[in-house]
């Protein structure tokens, strides 16, 4: 196991799973062991839940739904959540190290993302004590009818490796908010941070059964989580081959799916676009996280009569990008998540190039000084690359950048439309017409016009197409975990008896 620094040794690393408020191991007394991405070394052991302790989980959100949680009122649960947004930020340091100590993300992206986590708590914080029901006028003067909204009951949220405190908050916070019970399987890789969350939730006083925290494998614990009868909706972001498997599995009980899944986003800049923008946009979009974003922009669309002169910018940004510690604030790339995805995206670089496209840059595994074992790919760029390629089809989730080259707005709209996917989308122009036609015509559930991968707990998130449906984020995503019960009541004291028919 490698040693930890002064921060993330201020408490010990937990290694036991989080289930009605109690640290438990798994019920067989099964493991497995977190690597270290940027050395390729074990570093955490955590246990490998079964279906069993999934039981033992939501039996005890279910029973917390009746007890004190379920009776905590609106003001309670946005204090409680205030309190824990109050704790992320007090050890923000230590959550990000551990988070990229995981999934080998930069410190320099982890530690901002904590104050987004914070700053989603209190967003949904807010929401938590405006739900409420409407009185309907059905025009009966002898009925008053009305609705409530209730929590739909227990919420299995799982969760992918690459932001696994965001993700995580993406579905707890709203669902908390509307007075649900959360149960979270974390990502195979990455259980550490989460585990540290929840020791913020207990401190913050949530209830026993509120916030339960699973580590386990996809398979065995995600499989048993989505399947459980005790499960009212499920939220799950990650694979869009997974997440049809849980649709199904969520199926068989009739629960209802949130999924959020991949996508091959188009990031098309036309000849007028603000090229030094532009530039930044596609790089960022690309290059941040490894790649390893749902959001990335894998395809760029650029308009032939620049087309030389953006890849040849972008050929000088990407050789210049810094490999290395992920825990370096200086850093510019950190390594991929594991030796699977590894292989998965030296695999799809191969075939942009046997598919005829010209490797611009990079190509190959990187092997920086300090972190040789590490899992790190150059930033690649392929150029020539056509539709029908898989470099062009298919999700990388990783620092790769098909380029492919469009003739006028059209083509561009019918190529970055070519895709099972409809996540996102950006488009760079100084034509502010241009820009509104471009974003009404892209089939995906975000566009960003001259800028790219903005997110807020304000603004709804999520896809079209094979990217999922449903939307996390904005006020609209606490209603998901809501359901709505209308209530019919006599007024007028008469005696009815609507089955008998009237005797003349
Ligand atoms: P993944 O689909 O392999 O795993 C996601 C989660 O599902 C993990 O917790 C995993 O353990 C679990 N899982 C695996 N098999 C399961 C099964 N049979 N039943 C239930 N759960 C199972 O994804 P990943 O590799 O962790 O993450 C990368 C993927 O996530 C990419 O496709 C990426 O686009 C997607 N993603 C989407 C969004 C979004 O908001 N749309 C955000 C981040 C990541």
């Amino acid at each position: 196991m490698t040693s930890l620094t002064e921060v993330a040794r201020t408490r010990p690393i937990p290694t036991a799973m989080y289930v009605d408020g109690a640290w438990v191991t798994a019920a067989d007394g099964a493991t497995m062991e977190t690597v270290d991405p940027s050395t390729g070394k074990a570093w955490n052991q955590v246990p490998a839940a079964g279906v069993a302790d999934v039981d033992a989980a939501v039996t005890a959100a279910n029973v917390a739904m009746t007890g004190e949680w379920g009776a905590t009122q609106g003001p309670a649960r946005a204090r409680l959540l205030n309190r824990l947004a109050d704790l992320v930020d007090r050890d923000a340091d230590r959550l990000a190290e551990i988070e990229t100590r995981d999934n080998g993300k930069l410190i320099r992206e982890t530690r901002p993302v904590m104050g987004q986590v914070s700053a989603w708590l209190r967003y949904y914080a807010g929401a938590a004590d405006k739900l409420a029901g409407q009185t309907l006028p059905t025009g009966d003067p002898n009925y008053l009818v009305y609705t409530t909204r209730e929590p739909v009951g227990v919420v299995g949220a799982i969760v992918p490796f690459n932001s696994p405190l965001m993700i995580t908050t993406f579905k707890a916070a709203p669902a908390l908010a509307a007075g649900c019970a959360v149960v979270v399987k974390t990502a195979d890789q990455t259980p550490t941070s989460t585990l540290m969350y929840a020791e913020l939730f207990a401190e913050a006083g949530f209830p026993p059964g509120a916030f339960n925290v699973l580590t386990g494998q996809g398979a065995t614990a995600g499989d048993a989580l989505a399947r459980h009868p005790g499960v009212a909706r499920v939220s799950f972001t990650g694979s869009t081959a997974v997440g049809t498997a849980v649709m199904k599995a969520a199926a068989e009980h009739v629960a209802p799916v949130t999924l959020e899944l991949g996508g091959k986003s188009p990031n098309i800049v036309f000849a007028d676009a603000d090229l030094d923008a532009a530039v930044n946009g596609v790089v960022g979009g690309i290059f941040a996280s490894s790649g390893q974003m749902c959001i990335a922009g894998g395809r760029l669309l650029v308009q032939e009569s620049i087309h030389d002169e953006l890849v040849a910018r972008l050929k000088a940004r990407a050789e210049a990008i810094v490999l290395g510690d992920p825990q370096d604030p200086a850093s510019e790339m950190g390594p991929l998540v594991s030796q699977v995805q590894l292989d998965r995206v030296l695999d799809l670089i191969a075939s942009g190039v046997a598919d005829g496209g010209t490797l611009v840059t990079g190509g190959g595994r990187a092997t920086p000084a300090t972190h040789a074992d590490g899992y790190f790919v150059e930033p690649t760029i392929i150029s020539g690359v056509r539709p029908g390629d898989r470099l062009a089809r298919e999700e990388v989730f990783g620092p790769v950048l098909a380029v492919v080259p469009f003739r006028d707005e059209e083509h561009a709209v019918e190529l970055g439309n070519d895709t099972v996917f409809g996540l996102a989308g950006g488009v760079w122009t100084r034509d502010v017409q241009r820009a509104h036609r471009m974003a009404k015509r892209l089939r995906c559930g975000v566009v960003w016009v001259n800028c790219y991968r903005n997110t807020s707990p304000h603004v709804p998130f999520g896809g079209m197409g094979q990217s999922g449906f449903g939307r996390e984020n904005g006020l609209d995503a606490v209603l998901d975990y809501t359901q709505v019960k209308s209530v019919w009541l006599e007024l007028s004291g008469a005696t009815r008896d609507p089955f008998s028919v009237p005797r003349g």
